[in-house]
């Protein structure tokens, strides 16, 4: 088989580092990309690897966030992709303009599939789907922390009808008996809907096995496809590679020793838990300050702050829930948002370009989009995993001439334990 085994258009780039750990860790030779490559693929992985590209669209205005799925998809259709994925998170992250819906159907139009099939349901991560309804351990969507949400409070749980309202094409959900029933009546099942109508169908999975059966149904189709979801089902499509459990392969180089530093700008419920948790130094974001005096006062303290001791600096805009609307009311949503990211984007480009940092754990996906793009990175190779969806990745900056490798962990808000602050250092490259 010559060409790509799979191409995943992620809509941000702590979900292309997750679902890039999980096919890695299936065997499957995978690199990430960020951003819609322009130029010919070269230092790819072989033929038969997996290339995941990291976008920022999550909440972007629709319009930009179906140009630049699109420009992805082409560029991996190009590349030889057999199939190209939808990764969306697991918390089913977005608002009713958008982005999951428009994305689904962009990649439907670019690669001519006759409909999107998947689930955000990743049992792995505590995150499962049963009659439509998405539940994060035991507790409904709409009932999580994911209520909050800075940028996307989640507040219906019917993963069916939240997508039904971003797409003017049908959406189907196929439930657990149906799931239960395995490969091949399954695949009957996915294609009477398409027969009936459907354009996206979404898969009840409350274990490991329902995500295998519908990996082994979408093999089972004669259907093209566009395979959509969270980690688990590309997970479980890694499973059926016939490099699987060869064991991970990493082609991330050395980054030298050098200073480390948190960036949390995440509104989740785990990262507020991780920053209470964080033994060591905290420099406090306050978004408020910086919109009246500037980001040099935070510049000086982290500098003298990494100076102090060896140890890893926390920067944290991370706040209650009550804290972030009384910013969002003072200074607008997007506009306190894009301060932030800003802010610590620029801290950053100014960690790794003057003061000697070497390793960075950014938290939240917004966060480390803004990171990585201030760090002109546009590619990041994957190392081992600190912890289940959070893989250390090595970023080479390829804008930046001469500017020196990285370790980066890029965690998405609710992953990791509650000391992943202090313990993931231990696997850091
Ligand atoms: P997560 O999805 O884990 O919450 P993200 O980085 O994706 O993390 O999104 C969080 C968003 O909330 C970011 O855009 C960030 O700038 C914003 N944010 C973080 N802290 C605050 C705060 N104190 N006030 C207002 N907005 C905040």
């Amino acid at each position: 088989m010559s060409g790509l085994w799979l191409g995943v258009v992620a809509d941000d780039v702590t979900g292309a580092c997750d679902v890039a750990g999980g096919i890695a860790a299936a065997g499957v030779p995978t690199s990430i990309r960020l951003g819609a490559p322009t130029g010919p693929a070269e230092d790819e992985p072989d033929d038969d690897g997996c290339v995941v590209i990291g976008l920022k669209i999550r909440t972007a205005p629709p319009e930009r966030a179906v140009a630049e799925a699109s420009a992805a998809a082409e560029w991996l259709l190009a590349r030889g992709a057999h199939s190209i994925y939808q990764k969306y998170c697991s918390t089913f992250d977005s608002t009713d303009a958008g982005n999951i819906g428009p994305v689904a159907d962009a990649l439907l139009r670019t690669t001519g599939a006759a409909l999107t099939v998947g689930t955000p349901a990743t049992p792995a991560a505590g995150r499962t789907q049963r009659d439509g309804l998405l539940y994060i351990g035991d507790r409904l969507l709409a009932d999580s922390a994911m209520r909050d949400h800075p940028l996307t409070p989640m507040r219906d749980s019917d993963v069916v009808a939240v997508l039904q309202r971003q797409t003017a094409g049908t959406v189907r959900l196929v439930a657990l008996p149906d799931v239960a029933a395995g490969g091949a009546a399954l695949a009957t099942t996915i294609a009477a809907a398409q027969a009936d109508g459907a354009r996206h169908v979404l898969v009840d999975a409350v274990g490991d096995g329902d995500l295998d059966a519908l990996a082994a149904a979408l093999d089972d189709l004669p259907l093209r496809i566009v395979p959509a979801g969270g980690a688990g089902v590309a997970t479980a499509l890694a499973r059926r590679h016939p490099g699987a459990g060869a064991g991970a392969r990493s082609a991330a180089g050395p980054v030298l020793d050098g200073r480390r530093i948190i960036l949390s700008g995440s509104g989740s419920a785990r990262s507020r838990e991780q920053v209470a948790a964080f033994p060591g130094p905290v420099l406090i974001l306050d978004p408020l300050t910086i919109a009246s005096e500037g980001t040099g006062g935070l510049e000086s303290a982290l500098d003298a702050a990494l100076g102090d001791g060896d140890g890893p600096v926390l920067v944290s805009a991370t706040a209650e829930p009550e804290a972030v609307r009384a910013v969002q009311d003072a200074l607008g949503r997007q506009e306190s948002a894009q301060l932030i990211e800003s802010t610590l984007g620029r801290l950053a480009a100014l960690a790794v370009e003057r003061l000697g940092v070497r390793r960075l754990l950014v938290a939240g996906g917004e966060t480390s989009g803004a990171a990585v793009e201030a760090l002109g990175l546009d590619r990041l190779a994957v190392a081992g995993l600190a912890a289940p969806g959070v893989p250390w990745t090595v970023g080479t900056a390829h804008t930046v001439t001469g500017a020196p490798a990285v370790a980066l962990l890029l965690k998405s808000g609710n992953f990791g334990g509650v000391d992943l602050f202090t313990t993931a250092w231990e696997s850091a490259p």
